[in-house]
Protein backbone atom coordinates (compact mmCIF):
# COMPACT_ATOMS: atom_id res chain seq x y z
CA UNK A 1 0.00 0.00 0.00
CA UNK A 2 1.45 3.44 -0.85
CA UNK A 3 1.77 5.79 1.91
CA UNK A 4 0.37 9.61 0.81
CA UNK A 5 1.61 12.42 2.96
CA UNK A 6 -1.48 14.22 3.48
CA UNK A 7 0.68 17.36 4.23
CA UNK A 8 3.93 17.83 2.50
CA UNK A 9 6.70 19.46 3.91
CA UNK A 10 7.58 21.11 0.11
CA UNK A 11 4.70 21.84 -2.74
CA UNK A 12 6.45 23.01 -6.02
CA UNK A 13 4.14 25.23 -8.01
CA UNK A 14 4.61 26.89 -11.51
CA UNK A 15 2.91 29.51 -13.36
CA UNK A 16 2.67 31.31 -16.88
CA UNK A 17 1.89 34.11 -18.21
CA UNK A 18 1.45 36.38 -21.18
CA UNK A 19 0.15 40.24 -22.03
CA UNK A 20 -0.47 41.40 -25.52
CA UNK A 21 1.41 44.79 -25.71
CA UNK A 22 0.28 48.26 -27.60
CA UNK A 23 1.48 50.99 -28.01
CA UNK A 24 0.10 53.76 -25.87
CA UNK A 25 -2.75 56.58 -26.80
CA UNK A 26 -1.55 59.78 -27.56
CA UNK A 27 -1.25 62.14 -24.38
CA UNK A 28 0.08 59.56 -22.04
CA UNK A 29 -3.24 58.17 -21.55
CA UNK A 30 -1.82 54.77 -21.48
CA UNK A 31 -1.15 52.59 -18.18
CA UNK A 32 1.77 52.34 -17.11
CA UNK A 33 3.94 48.87 -18.51
CA UNK A 34 4.36 47.02 -14.82
CA UNK A 35 6.42 44.02 -13.54
CA UNK A 36 5.90 43.18 -10.27
CA UNK A 37 4.41 46.62 -9.63
CA UNK A 38 7.40 48.19 -10.94
CA UNK A 39 7.03 50.55 -14.06
CA UNK A 40 9.35 50.22 -16.72
CA UNK A 41 9.87 53.43 -18.91
CA UNK A 42 8.64 52.58 -22.56
CA UNK A 43 6.26 53.70 -24.93
CA UNK A 44 3.93 50.64 -25.27
CA UNK A 45 2.37 48.57 -22.26
CA UNK A 46 1.03 45.14 -21.98
CA UNK A 47 -3.19 45.31 -22.22
CA UNK A 48 -5.52 43.61 -19.80
CA UNK A 49 -8.80 43.52 -17.49
CA UNK A 50 -6.97 44.35 -14.80
CA UNK A 51 -3.29 46.45 -14.31
CA UNK A 52 -1.55 43.59 -16.78
CA UNK A 53 1.10 43.15 -13.94
CA UNK A 54 1.95 39.37 -15.79
CA UNK A 55 4.83 38.93 -13.33
CA UNK A 56 2.39 39.32 -10.80
CA UNK A 57 -0.37 36.39 -12.78
CA UNK A 58 2.69 34.47 -12.93
CA UNK A 59 3.52 34.37 -9.25
CA UNK A 60 0.28 34.34 -8.14
CA UNK A 61 -0.51 31.34 -9.95
CA UNK A 62 2.50 29.31 -9.27
CA UNK A 63 1.92 30.14 -5.54
CA UNK A 64 -2.04 28.66 -6.23
CA UNK A 65 -0.62 25.65 -8.41
CA UNK A 66 1.43 24.45 -5.16
CA UNK A 67 -1.39 24.60 -2.79
CA UNK A 68 -3.48 22.99 -5.26
CA UNK A 69 -6.16 26.06 -5.41
CA UNK A 70 -8.09 27.28 -8.23
CA UNK A 71 -6.26 29.64 -10.23
CA UNK A 72 -6.07 33.18 -10.59
CA UNK A 73 -8.60 33.46 -13.61
CA UNK A 74 -10.91 31.25 -11.22
CA UNK A 75 -10.13 33.08 -8.62
CA UNK A 76 -10.78 36.65 -10.26
CA UNK A 77 -12.79 36.39 -13.42
CA UNK A 78 -12.47 39.40 -16.00
CA UNK A 79 -15.85 38.96 -16.57
CA UNK A 80 -15.96 40.58 -12.64
CA UNK A 81 -15.64 44.38 -13.32
CA UNK A 82 -14.37 44.51 -9.49
CA UNK A 83 -11.34 43.46 -11.31
CA UNK A 84 -11.05 46.19 -13.99
CA UNK A 85 -7.75 47.85 -13.89
CA UNK A 86 -7.15 45.99 -10.69
CA UNK A 87 -3.81 46.37 -8.77
CA UNK A 88 -2.38 43.03 -9.28
CA UNK A 89 -1.04 43.10 -5.66
CA UNK A 90 -4.57 42.10 -4.52
CA UNK A 91 -4.54 38.56 -6.87
CA UNK A 92 -1.03 37.81 -5.43
CA UNK A 93 -1.78 39.06 -2.00
CA UNK A 94 -4.77 36.39 -1.46
CA UNK A 95 -2.55 33.48 -2.90
CA UNK A 96 0.08 34.53 -0.08
CA UNK A 97 -3.22 34.38 2.33
CA UNK A 98 -4.07 30.89 1.30
CA UNK A 99 -0.71 29.80 1.44
CA UNK A 100 -0.47 31.26 5.03
CA UNK A 101 -3.69 29.36 5.72
CA UNK A 102 -2.22 26.17 4.88
CA UNK A 103 1.00 26.60 6.99
CA UNK A 104 3.56 27.18 4.13
CA UNK A 105 6.12 29.76 2.99
CA UNK A 106 7.90 30.57 -0.35
CA UNK A 107 11.24 28.30 0.20
CA UNK A 108 12.45 30.17 -3.21
CA UNK A 109 11.30 31.53 -6.24
CA UNK A 110 12.92 31.73 -10.15
CA UNK A 111 11.06 34.30 -12.53
CA UNK A 112 12.16 34.34 -16.03
CA UNK A 113 10.92 36.86 -17.99
CA UNK A 114 10.51 37.24 -21.48
CA UNK A 115 10.47 40.37 -23.02
CA UNK A 116 12.02 41.83 -26.61
CA UNK A 117 11.67 46.03 -25.44
CA UNK A 118 12.56 48.02 -23.57
CA UNK A 119 15.46 46.33 -21.57
CA UNK A 120 14.45 44.56 -18.24
CA UNK A 121 18.23 45.20 -16.42
CA UNK A 122 17.59 48.50 -15.63
CA UNK A 123 14.93 47.67 -13.39
CA UNK A 124 15.47 43.67 -12.00
CA UNK A 125 16.88 44.78 -9.13
CA UNK A 126 13.66 46.72 -7.88
CA UNK A 127 11.69 44.01 -9.03
CA UNK A 128 13.33 41.27 -7.41
CA UNK A 129 13.07 43.67 -4.18
CA UNK A 130 9.32 44.40 -4.87
CA UNK A 131 8.86 40.40 -5.01
CA UNK A 132 10.62 39.89 -2.08
CA UNK A 133 8.53 42.02 0.05
CA UNK A 134 5.25 40.77 -1.41
CA UNK A 135 5.97 37.08 -0.45
CA UNK A 136 7.86 38.77 2.71
CA UNK A 137 11.19 36.52 1.98
CA UNK A 138 15.16 37.96 2.08
CA UNK A 139 16.02 38.80 -1.97
CA UNK A 140 18.62 35.73 -1.85
CA UNK A 141 15.60 33.68 -2.32
CA UNK A 142 13.87 35.09 -5.25
CA UNK A 143 15.37 35.06 -8.55
CA UNK A 144 14.64 37.23 -11.99
CA UNK A 145 15.78 36.52 -15.49
CA UNK A 146 15.63 38.43 -18.90
CA UNK A 147 15.45 37.00 -21.70
CA UNK A 148 14.38 38.30 -25.57
CA UNK A 149 12.69 36.11 -27.85
CA UNK A 150 15.12 36.81 -30.52
CA UNK A 151 12.85 38.82 -32.59
CA UNK A 152 10.83 35.91 -33.26
CA UNK A 153 7.20 35.37 -33.04
CA UNK A 154 5.00 37.97 -31.32
CA UNK A 155 7.23 38.16 -28.38
CA UNK A 156 9.98 38.58 -30.46
CA UNK A 157 8.37 41.42 -32.26
CA UNK A 158 7.79 43.07 -29.05
CA UNK A 159 3.77 42.60 -28.96
CA UNK A 160 3.70 40.50 -26.16
CA UNK A 161 5.75 40.08 -22.64
CA UNK A 162 5.58 36.40 -21.60
CA UNK A 163 6.58 34.87 -17.79
CA UNK A 164 7.77 31.79 -16.60
CA UNK A 165 7.54 31.49 -12.83
CA UNK A 166 8.60 28.21 -10.55
CA UNK A 167 7.85 28.77 -7.19
CA UNK A 168 8.68 25.90 -3.85
CA UNK A 169 6.79 26.24 -0.67
CA UNK A 170 7.75 24.49 2.61
CA UNK A 171 5.75 23.80 5.43
CA UNK A 172 6.47 25.27 9.06
CA UNK A 173 8.37 28.58 9.79
MG1 LIG B 1 -2.44 37.95 -16.71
Amino acid sequence: MSFIDPNPAYRIGHGYDLHRIEPFPPAGQGRPFLLAGVRLEHTAGPVGHSDADALFHAVTDAILGALGEPDIGQLFPDTDPRHEAADSRVFLAEAVRRMDAAGYHVANLDATVILERPKLSPVKAQIRAALARELRIDERFVNVKGKTHEKVDAVGEGRAVEVHVVVLLHRGV
